[in-house]
């Protein structure tokens, strides 16, 4: 069990500063960190990925509830100091966890294996819709995404049809996955205290009925939301005929994610693989 006093003294005897570009927040209450693990029901032999094992405070809880742990740090300071503290223990990749910003590193896809896996994170706050998005769309042997994440985020991919923070990140999340709030973080709970407060949230994959080409369906959804202001009528054609109860006054960000898959459909053409 890391403390705040621990955290503290293992950067300093490497002469090692909290660094803001890698949104080094350390969680050092361990209530937080027991609670994440619960809620992603980690036990023996379980392959987790950590992604920023910073001083190793849930990466420890991890080793303990008997995962397998691959873990990917950017900072080569906190990567040495992983590295010394559980030697073997884990399988450490070293550099950034995003290829071209947006695709989940080579090195850590090789780590993981063929073995199903979930994430279990407190995410760096730059890498966290990346991150997930990814995952969800183009990592089938994820099973579960239980992070924690800028409550602001969390918001984002909870946000119903009609709020204003409704957008891309949580269409694509409920599409693909089914999301809850396991709870909310405050300040506090890290060191040093971010300017914001963060939310812990699971993310799972879910079966779609009917398979579709996640990616077109992407590139359609980011294209409605890139005019978010504009009617539906002047996107897409005031001549065109809408799903029935689609009304072409409407602005992307009041539909469901039914009536958007519909749009999909209409607009894509026979497109279900
Ligand atoms: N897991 C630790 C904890 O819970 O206290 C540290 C979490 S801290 C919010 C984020 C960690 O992610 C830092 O160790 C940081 O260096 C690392 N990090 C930041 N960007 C990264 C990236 N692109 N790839 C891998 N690690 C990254």
């Amino acid at each position: 069990m890391q403390s705040l006093t621990d955290i503290r003294n293992l950067l300093e005897a490497r002469g090692l500063k909290p660094l803001k570009q890698f949104g080094q927040n350390f969680l050092h209450d361990q209530n937080q960190i027991h609670r994440l693990i619960e809620a992603a029901g980690v036990g023996p032999g379980d392959r987790v990925l950590e992604i920023g094992p910073g001083t190793g405070a849930l990466t420890e809880a991890l080793l303990d509830a008997g995962a397998e742990v691959v873990a990917c740090e950017i900072d080569m300071g906190l990567s040495d100091l992983v590295a010394e503290r559980f030697e073997d223990r884990v399988q450490l990749v070293r550099g950034d966890c995003l290829e071209t910003g947006r695709s989940l590193s080579r090195n850590v896809v090789e780590a993981l294996g063929d073995k199903p896996w979930s994430l279990v994170a407190n995410l760096p706050y730059q890498v966290a819709s990346p991150v997930m998005i990814d995952l969800l769309m183009h990592h089938p042997r994820c099973h579960g995404q239980f992070v924690t994440i800028q409550k602001e985020v969390a918001d984002r991919l909870l946000s119903p049809p009609g709020n204003k923070t409704r957008g891309p990140l949580g269409i694509l999340a409920s599409t693909f996955g089914s999301i809850e709030r396991i709870g909310v973080i405050p300040p506090t709970c890290f060191w040093p205290q971010p300017k914001v407060v963060s939310a812990m949230v699971a993310l799972k994959p879910l079966e779609l009925e009917q398979e579709i080409d996640r990616q077109a369906f992407a590139r359609f959804v980011t294209m409605l939301f890139s005019s978010r202001r504009k009617q539906l009528g002047r996107i897409l054609g005031r001549d065109r005929e809408l799903p029935v109860g689609i009304d072409p006054s409407w602005r992307p960000d009041v539909l469901t994610n039914e009536q958007l898959m519909a749009l999909f459909n209409q607009e894509e053409g026979p497109r279900r693989l």
